[in-house]
């Protein structure tokens, strides 16, 4: 791309897009974007060939890099074959090869599989099955239509989840058309005190509240909050002792964020529901699923009126699909758990170290997933991780912060030599930029 087309692409684009969790006044009269021509691995290349080591592998989806071959080709072949289909009294073999591929890695218990397009219809679903399947249990249980969450959780952007959601730049314009949800102190703040409340809430309102909703392991977008995984296990005997349902987002957690396959795994939890996308196509289309275990499942069989009416045009999509399943063969082909040990621990070291200097406020990681803190709070508006962002930007690292909040999600498989490099621009841009600070 020259230079005079790249100028005109980005004219056109201030005229005619609207760009996500952008103010476009600010956005049209002084950025100038990255314009993005192609992406290879971890990195991102530019319509200028500079390369950016891809550091939140967009928007925490491309674990396996982008453009992996295998997914790659998967997509084209699938192409050939069939683009899409309703999933309405039809059926095609990648969305039953992924549903028993999901079903398979998953935690023990969980059965079935319903199928939408992003993190946010995940939960989206699981809420409305929580509530739908108490209100036909029969007795007393109907009433049961409430929902507990944590402070600072983040489950995607409809008004069901914005509601169990707890981020104030995201619900503010929205408060009064949110149902009421109760906000648990996260156990990211305290571990006792977090279970001491989960259990009060639950026993004093034991007729009323369907489902607990958690992001375990790490609260990701209300600021990489992370916490001892003893809260899951103690959230399911909870939940359990309650006749409550568990749903867990692995929307963020799941395939291997954390380390193991499963944020769960660490707590050997199965919930009632969980929900999974991002990861589970690879970055490469927008794919989720809900997955439930038989007991929920089974509360919907029976009359008509008793099925799940609810769905999503792009259900099961076989390009999605296709290309999930080879997400998961490529997970075990290439032992891509087993490889994150080593950049995990180095990640570690790295932020672990980060956390002692002057002006960085706190810093942990687990997996491969790292933060820490200029400054207090993980304000959204916060312009610390900005001044990181700009300094990394012109090291060739993409590294898109929350607030003050400076993470690292990168691919799983990412190359040592890249690691090694953008751990270096972090550590170098942080100290910077928290020398000037303090
Ligand atoms: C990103 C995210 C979502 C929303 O997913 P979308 O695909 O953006 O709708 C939900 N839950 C968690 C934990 C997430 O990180």
């Amino acid at each position: 791309m020259t230079p005079e087309q790249r100028t005109a692409l980005v004219r056109r684009d201030k005229a005619a897009v609207w760009h996500p969790y952008t103010q476009m006044a600010k956005y049209r009269a002084e950025t100038d974007p990255l314009v993005i021509v192609r992406a290879q691995g971890s990195r991102l290349i530019d319509a200028n060939d500079q390369t950016y080591i891809d550091a939140n592998a967009s928007w925490w989806t491309s674990l396996l890099g982008h453009n992996h071959p295998r997914l790659v080709q998967a997509l084209v072949r699938q192409s050939e074959k069939l683009c899409h289909t309703s999933l309405a009294g039809i059926t095609h073999e990648p969305a039953v090869r992924l549903a028993e591929g999901i079903v398979e890695v998953a935690p023990r218990g969980m059965k079935h599989v319903f199928f939408s397009d992003n993190g946010s219809t995940a939960v989206e679903a699981a809420l409305k099955m929580a509530v739908q399947f108490f209100a036909q249990s029969g007795g007393a249980a109907a009433k049961k239509t409430g929902f507990l969450a944590l402070k600072d959780a983040f489950h995607g952007e409809t008004l069901g989840v914005t509601a169990v959601s707890d981020v104030g730049a995201f619900r503010a314009a929205f408060e009064p058309l949110l149902m009421p949800v109760t906000h648990l102190p996260s156990p990211a703040d305290g571990l006792d005190r977090a279970l001491v409340e989960l259990e009060k809430e639950l026993a004093s309102r034991r007729g009323e509240i369907a489902a607990l909703v958690i992001e375990p392991l790490i609260q990701g977008a209300g600021g990489m909050r992370m916490y001892d995984p003893l809260f899951l296990r103690e959230a399911r005997r909870l939940t359990e002792l309650h006749d409550c349902l568990l749903i867990v987002d692995e929307v963020f957690t799941g395939y291997g964020r954390t380390g193991k396959f499963w944020a769960c795994d660490y707590a050997d939890v199965c919930p009632d529901i969980l929900c999974t996308a991002k990861g589970l196509s690879g970055g490469v289309l927008p794919m989720a699923a809900t997955l439930t275990t038989s007991r929920v499942f089974e509360g919907f069989l029976g009359e008509p009126e008793r099925a799940f009416y609810y769905g999503h045009t792009y259900c099961g999509n076989p390009l999605g699909a296709a290309v999930a399943s080879e997400v998961l063969s490529v997970y075990r082909d290439e032992h891509v758990l087993a490889g994150t040990l080593e950049r995990a621990a180095k990640i570690a070291e790295v932020f672990l170290a980060l956390g002692r200097i002057p002006g960085v406020e706190s810093a942990r990681s687990v997996g491969m997933c790292a933060a820490l803190n200029l400054g207090q709070g993980g304000n959204y508006f916060e312009t610390a991780g900005w001044d990181v962002y700009r300094l990394a930007l012109a090291r060739g690292v993409y590294l898109r912060p929350l607030g003050n909040v400076v993470y690292i999600a990168p691919a799983l498989n990412i190359p040592a030599s890249e690691l090694d490099e953008l751990l270096r621009v972090v550590a170098d841009c942080v100290e910077e930029v928290a020398r000037e600070r303090s």
